[in-house]
């Protein structure tokens, strides 16, 4: 026959958009609409039912940035609407776009119960089904004007910040309106939304395809475009043997899940996340009564505890929706954190905090890591997840590398330790999908484990700003249950796919080390005072829980269980995958370093109250894991002290192994001597003990280096290779100055200026130690710009080590491969170490993450290594202002370092000692003793059961198998080896008589003492 398909395709397109679709609604009658405008931020449903109205029209402007509107509409349905099934639909003056990015609402009921969300593409309430008419409608709603920061792409806006956003309302509100569905004309559009979706996925020789373009043809001959109410059920019989027709026997099993990805911070604040979760999550709980076969995966147990304590009905509804089986908490973790920046100790807490969350609050324990959006994943995880009780991984973001593909969706996670984790990477290549044949055709051509495997998961729903699954999706997803041509979409609880995937696929291949994100590289320097934050709060939370289990156990001391419970999960979420990596709006960040500032203030009123019941006074305390002999800064001056691990020495002057002598610009301990140059450089370290010099003939330590850094795009996220390309020494100092600082420390001053900022660093050596230090206060006021600091080491590193999450990962210094060279800007907690055999350096930072490491070859032949810290940068998107105004931290170069040097100095630089000033008091032995220096305790508090047992958490830091002895410091009781949640664990490393304990390399090991 004559071939006119395209004819025919453009007919059916035409007909779907201009006359099926605009044929959902068949009546309408307006509402009577009155408004309140809230004066500043949200208020309760209860202050909104007592406000004062005014009556509002259609065409009105409202919404100035940030604000709320609560409507307050009335109307009648008419009584010769019986029969039909009437919604009340609303339409605020949305945009084209999708939801949770501009203006949406929650409808409550005239008694301030919450029905149901309203924003784009989702703008119905139900009435009645089948309406009486005559019913009386009264209806509340309170609608956020929340701006679209993205409106202009990556250009720099002042809306993401109340202060900043300006007065002019957003939005005109379009209609409020009681109207009738027609589903006949709406499953219409369903239909041929599905065949026509499929049809253009399937090849033009598949005789499917062309039975699909004459079914929609069958269809549109039957149809009146001018009366498709009266003519839709027989267009919609025309299409249904071609929407009968079964699956191939071999079609792919996708896995639906209705999901809402919801950012618990981004292009919003925290407050606007609370509302959204609640809009959606009523959203969801209002469908699954309407669909009964609806599954929904919920992550982030915070959004949870944010709706139960504002929305508490809606709460109520999801419960319900869990036992009925219908909603699934997923993830265990108390928010979708970011999965390279937080701390061991605190991604073991996201597990232990939000899967205690889902136990306690609604039965039920995750076995998935979920985290589709996280911007890579450590090489720790893998150990981290199992130790919670987690047996499957989820993410999606690394279908967004830029470089290379990763070769596997289904797969073996295996983690530094060496254990693994079966984890799922969705081919569908995105956590929002709508279901649409082009992702479900894409999900199946996409899946790299066709032959082994047949199954993938999808998430279906509006997402990132959430929104979730709409009753559309769920039509569309009967229509593909078993569909010629399509892949078979089961709607299932995740737990169930990967029961099913790793059933079929138990050999699945193995993926070893970290899941590098090849993108959003900058997410581990944008935002300094945040990360800073989040650093200096992991280890005060670690510092408040080891004195005041020591005091409650030595001393009777009560343990503040509610405060640092409440204190860690602050500091949980703030590590959301938008937050620490700094990729916010100015109102998150702004935010977040207030909290930080209140969380420290608390924190160090504990530390406080524990150090002083523990010791009286006129005592220092050590939290960190190994004895330190070391100069502390006493109110007095610099005195020399000696203190066990975890423990407390009287502040009392010790012999020094030497004192420092400072002649002109050159610092000696008599371990190394540092010679500054007049421009403040570092001309010279030389290791004493070895005998070498550490930099690189004539290339000048700390120096600083000034980069151009506008990315392509993502500018928050992104640092592209091409910074490379434009850089500026910063070798000029203002001045260089000997700050005399007695016998026991000597420094040299540097003060710079460049464009319209100025650095002040303060290089220190002190006695009896190796560090160099550099104390740096940074005033900075540039734009998109770098500032990197540059230590040109002479040794000739293969590879890097970089400190993770309990151990540590190795990366190539060169860049061989496309996966090495994509890897050119990379993360590390307090440590990088570089090493040649029997020499090796570090660089340590009490909060600095980015870093770049470098290889070059010299004239003489000889082998540079250069290791770069990313110190601050200043992109313009989201926040016009990031990281403007003062800075400060401290890094240090580590001469003569082995790995085990570097884990011990990393935590001292990130643990400075702590002096209790004053009078008399004994010291007290530390809670717990550990007799080799590679096994490192991270974490020492009380049970959470409140049992008053003592919990301690170490593990294995060098790469190494070891053996040690652990010595409890008081009346201890049996001991058992536990999860992070506490519980015994069948397979004990420990011999309990002996207190021995034998890790394998990176293991770590929960330990319980019973308290006798
Ligand atoms: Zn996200």
């Amino acid at each position: 026959m004559h071939d006119d398909r395209l004819h025919v395709e453009r007919r059916i397109d035409r007909l779907y958009r201009e006359r099926i679709l605009p044929a959902k609604y068949a009546a309408r009658v307006p509402l009577a609409v009155e408004v309140w405008y809230v004066p500043d931020e949200p208020v309760p449903v209860a202050e909104a039912l007592a406000a004062q109205y005014r009556p509002a029209t259609v065409g009105e402007p409202w919404g100035t940035p940030w604000s709320t509107a609560w409507f307050r509409v009335r109307g009648t349905v008419p009584e010769q609407w019986a029969g039909r099934r009437v919604e009340a639909v609303f339409d605020l003056g949305f945009s084209g776009g999708g939801p949770g990015f501009q203006a949406e609402a929650l409808v409550y009921d005239a008694d301030g119960t919450p029905i149901k969300g309203v924003a784009p593409r989702n703008t119905y309430v139900p009435i009645a089904n089948p309406a009486q008419g005559g019913e009386q409608v009264a209806l509340l709603v309170e609608a956020a004007a929340n701006p679209d920061v993205m409106v202009h792409g990556f250009r720099p806006t002042p809306l993401g910040d109340k202060a900043t956003a300006g007065r002019e309302p957003l939005y005109r509100l379009a209609y409020m309106d009681l109207a009738v569905l027609d589903e006949d004309a709406w499953h219409l559009a369903l239909d041929i939304e599905v065949l026509a979706g499929l049809m253009a996925e399937l090849s033009t020789s598949d005789p499917r395809r062309h039975e699909i373009l004459r079914a929609l043809e069958r269809a549109a001959d039957a149809l009146d475009a001018q009366d498709v109410a009266g003519t839709a059920a027989a267009a919609r019989a025309q299409l249904a043997p071609a929407l009968a027709s079964p699956a191939h026997a071999s079609a792919h099993t996708l896995a639906a899940v209705g999901h809402a990805h919801i950012d618990s911070a981004w292009l919003w604040p925290q407050r606007e996340t609370i509302r959204k979760s609640s809009r959606t999550f009523a959203n969801v709980t209002a469908l699954a009564a309407e669909y009964p076969e609806f599954i929904f995966a919920g992550s982030q147990a915070q959004q949870y505890a944010w709706v139960k304590a504002h929305q508490p009905a809606v709460f109520d509804r999801i419960a319900e929706a869990v036992k009925a089986g219908q909603w699934a908490p997923v993830g265990g973790m108390w928010v979708e954190s970011d999965a390279n920046l937080p701390g061991g100790e605190a991604l073991a807490r996201q597990l232990v905090h939000g899967k205690r969350f889902f136990m306690d609050e609604l039965g039920v324990e995750c076995e998935e890591i979920w985290l589709p959006d996280s911007f890579g994943y450590t090489a720790a995880f893998p150990q981290i997840a199992r130790l919670a009780g987690i047996r499957w991984f989820l993410t999606q973001k690394l279908s967004w590398n830029q470089t290379n593909k990763l070769p596997h969706h289904t797969f073996r996670w295996e983690g530094i330790d060496g254990t693994r984790v079966f984890t799922h990477f969705p081919p569908v290549d995105t956590y929002n999908s709508d279901l649409s044949g082009r992702e479900v055709a894409h999900a199946v051509a996409n899946y790299a484990e066709k032959g082994a495997g047949t199954r993938s998961l999808v998430p279906f729903g509006w997402g990132d700003g959430g929104g979730g699954p709409t009753r559309e999706m769920l039509e569309t997803a009967r229509r593909l249950r078993d569909l010629e041509g399509s892949a078979r979409v089961v709607i299932e609880k995740p737990a169930d796919f990967f029961r099913a995937a790793e059933a079929e696929y138990p050999n699945a291949p193995v993926w070893s080390g970290e899941l590098y994100l090849e993108l959003h590289r900058a997410t581990y320097t944008s935002q300094a005072r945040t990360k800073s934050g989040n650093r200096r709060s992991e280890h005060l939370l670690r510092e408040a829980e080891l004195w005041a289990a020591a005091a409650a156990v030595h001393a009777g001391y009560a343990y503040p269980y509610e405060a640092l419970d409440r204190l860690w999960k602050v500091v949980l979420l703030h590590q959301f995958h938008d937050i620490l990596p700094g990729s916010s709006i100015a109102w998150v960040h702004t935010e977040a370093e207030a909290t930080y500032a209140q969380v420290a203030d608390e924190l160090r009123h504990i530390i406080g109250c524990a150090t002083a019941v523990l010791a009286g006074a006129g005592t220092v305390f050590n939290a960190a894991p190994h004895a330190r002999a070391e100069v502390v800064d006493a109110a007095d001056g610099p005195v020399f002290v000696r203190v066990p691990a975890l423990g407390a020495a009287r502040l009392a002057s010790v012999d020094p192994p030497a004192a420092v002598t400072v002649a002109g610009l050159v610092l000696d301990n008599g371990l190394v001597r540092v010679e500054v140059d007049q421009n403040g450089l570092l001309a010279s370290v030389r290791d004493l003990a070895a005998d070498r010099e550490v930099l690189a003939p004539g290339r000048p330590g700390n120096l600083l280096q000034l980069h151009a850094d506008l990315p392509n795009e993502w500018d928050a996220w992104d640092i592209d290779a091409h910074y490379r390309r434009q850089r500026v020494d910063l070798t000029e100092a203002s001045s260089v100055t000997v700050v005399d600082s007695g016998p026991l420390v000597g420094a040299v001053r540097v003060v710079r200026e460049f464009g319209a900022s100025r650095v002040t660093q303060t290089i220190r050596v002190r006695a009896g130690s190796r560090r160099v230090e550099v104390e740096t206060d940074v005033d900075w006021h540039e734009t998109e710009k770098i500032l990197k600091a540059a230590f040109p080491i002479d040794v000739h590193a293969d590879r890097s080590a970089s400190e993770i999450q309990f151990g540590h990962v190795y990366r190539p210094t060169h860049a061989n491969t496309s996966w090495d060279s994509a890897r050119f800007e990379v993360y590390a907690h307090r440590w990088t170490h570089v090493a040649e055999p029997g020499y090796g350096v570090a660089v340590l930072n009490d909060s600095t993450y980015g870093h770049d490491v470098t290889r070059s070859t010299r004239e003489d032949g000889g082998t540079t290594t250069t290791v770069r810290l990313s110190l601050v940068r200043a992109p313009r998107f989201p926040d016009p202002d990031t990281d403007q105004g003062a800075h400060r931290f401290t890094y240090a170069l580590l001469p003569g370092a082995s790995i085990v040097d570097a884990v011990a100095e990393g935590y001292a630089l990130n643990l400075p000692l702590r002096v209790v000033a004053g009078g008399e008091g004994a010291a007290p032995a530390p809670l717990v003793a550990v007799d080799d220096p590679a096994v490192v305790v991270e974490a020492v508090k009380l049970a959470d059961d409140r049992s008053g047992d003592v919990i301690v958490r170490l593990y294995e830091s060098s790469g190494a198998r070891t053996t040690t002895t652990i010595s409890p410091g008081f009346e201890a009781g049996a001991v058992t080896v536990v999860d992070l949640l506490e519980r015994p664990l069948p397979h004990t490393p420990m011999e309990p008589a002996a207190a021995r304990l034998t890790l394998r390399p990176f293991q770590i090991v929960t330990l319980r003492f019973a308290r006798t």
